[in-house]
């Protein structure tokens, strides 16, 4: 008999005719013998709607009231749940984050787990209960405020409390039956990975795909926690994510070199425009950047022209930290010398990953090829191991995925994929 850890997203808990039907799943759970700890997010949109009630009454919120609203969502979600599974005749016990052990450092709003104490939830399935755990909540060690873990957090409670309670497996619930070669939402032919190993998934979820949280990724390669990414509107056997060897073990004779496609719309591009061409000039730019506190992904420097001396530097970062990075360069303008600044939102984000191409030559041409065929310009590249990357306008990024999709041959001949619920919002 060993302990599952099952995760439950939003949009499979949405009404109370979802809270019921996942109550039911449990409880099937529990019956074939398992001792059952469940990670619930809040209802359907609930964080959202949330978060526009704090933005009605306040343009900034203070953060930590902030986080004390958002995790009201999964208090609602986790006690209608043990109600539901008590209906069913078995005992649930729900906990918030904090009663459940989930201790976090003092960072509102993306709080960082340093350690998990389920000393309650092991009496809980000690004593035959099923226990439900808030998502995305923490307690922080030296304040002892509520925190949360960041949007989407739940798959990170889930992976902690799995590794703390040496579960057999984490089982994320969501309204898709797995991680697929591309998003099904855009790729009607994508198809279904049946594993995958932890850093191709780190690639998929760092690249836009939307499937897991990337820190979750994190956490359960360094503990080496097995995770289970599968439908709750399904009983079909979903994507396992797991350690590199063992995809190796299953793979077969013609294992793909691509495991998938995965794209990005959320990206904005900033070029700055005439740069001295001398030593220290991209790293003040980029200091300034970095002081403001944003990540940016890639960089891509202009030969400069022999008779201005001048380069353009251009680099890409999330769209909704493009207005704090503008001021920030603006403001050195001057010390710097640059000529201007252009920005632009409107482009996207489009990678291959897999692990198979670090011994595979030619997989960066096959797909330029690919959008090269089907018109499609390339504004940026960027590589690693095991991906390839290129910014393109955003009007493209659907018509690149299907001809990246369509040149590694990763589509399927039957329609796999589902999409059972949720709002993608
Ligand atoms: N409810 C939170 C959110 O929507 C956490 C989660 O869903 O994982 O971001
Ligand atoms: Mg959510």
């Amino acid at each position: 008999m060993g302990i599952v850890v099952q995760k439950y997203g939003g949009s499979s808990v949405a009404d109370a005719a979802g809270v019921k039907r996942v109550a039911q799943r449990i409880v099937n759970t529990k019956k074939a013998g398992h001792q059952v700890v469940v990670v619930v997010s809040a209802m359907g949109d609930t964080t959202d709607e949330l978060i526009d009630l704090a933005n009605e009454v306040a343009p900034l919120p203070p953060a930590r009231e902030l986080d004390m609203l958002l995790t009201a969502g999964e208090r609602i979600s986790m006690a209608v749940l043990a109600m539901a599974i008590a209906t069913l005749g078995h005992e649930a016990r729900s906990f918030t984050g904090s009663q459940a052990g989930v201790i976090t450092d003092a960072a509102h709003g993306k709080a960082k787990i340093i350690d998990v104490t389920p000393s309650r939830i092991q009496k809980a399935i000690g004593e035959g209960a099923i226990a439900i755990v808030a998502g995305f909540q923490g307690v922080s060690q030296t304040t002892k405020d509520i925190t949360t873990l960041g949007r989407g957090g739940s798959d990170t409670t889930a992976v902690a409390l799995a590794v703390a309670l040496d579960a057999d497996v984490c089982e994320i619930y969501s309204d898709v039956d797995g991680i697929f070669t591309a998003d099904p939402r855009i790729e009607p032919r994508a198809r279904k990975v049946p594993r995958i190993s932890y850093e191709e998934t780190l690639e998929m979820a760092a690249q836009g795909a939307k499937i897991l949280h990337l820190r979750c990724v994190e956490y359960a390669r360094r503990y080496d926690m097995p995770i289970h990414v599968r439908s709750s509107f399904s009983e079909k056997e979903g994507t396992w994510v797991v350690k590199a060897e063992d995809v190796a073990q299953e793979a077969t004779m013609e294992a793909a070199i691509i495991t998938g496609v995965a794209h990005d719309r959320s990206q904005a591009k900033i070029t700055v425009v005439g740069v001295p061409d001398k030593p220290g000039e991209a790293a003040a730019l980029f200091r300034a950047v970095a002081e403001a506190q944003i990540n940016i992904d890639m960089i891509v420097q202009n030969v400069s022209a022999a008779a201005t001396g001048r380069t353009d530097i251009s680099f890409t970062l999330p769209s909704s930290e493009g207005q704090t990075a503008m001021t920030a360069l603006s403001r050195i303008q001057e010390s710097i010398g640059f000529e201007s600044l252009q920005y632009d939102d409107s482009v996207g984000k489009v990678s291959i990953i897999g692990a198979g191409m670090s011994s595979s030559p030619g997989i960066s041409a096959r797909f330029f090829e690919a959008l090269s065929e089907a018109g499609v310009n390339i504004e940026m590249i960027s590589t690693s191991e095991i991906r390839v990357s290129v910014v393109v306008s955003e009007t493209q990024v659907v018509d690149a995925v299907n001809a990246a999709h369509a040149a590694f041959d990763l589509g399927s001949d039957e329609i796999e994929a589902v999409v059972y619920g949720g709002t993608g919002r």
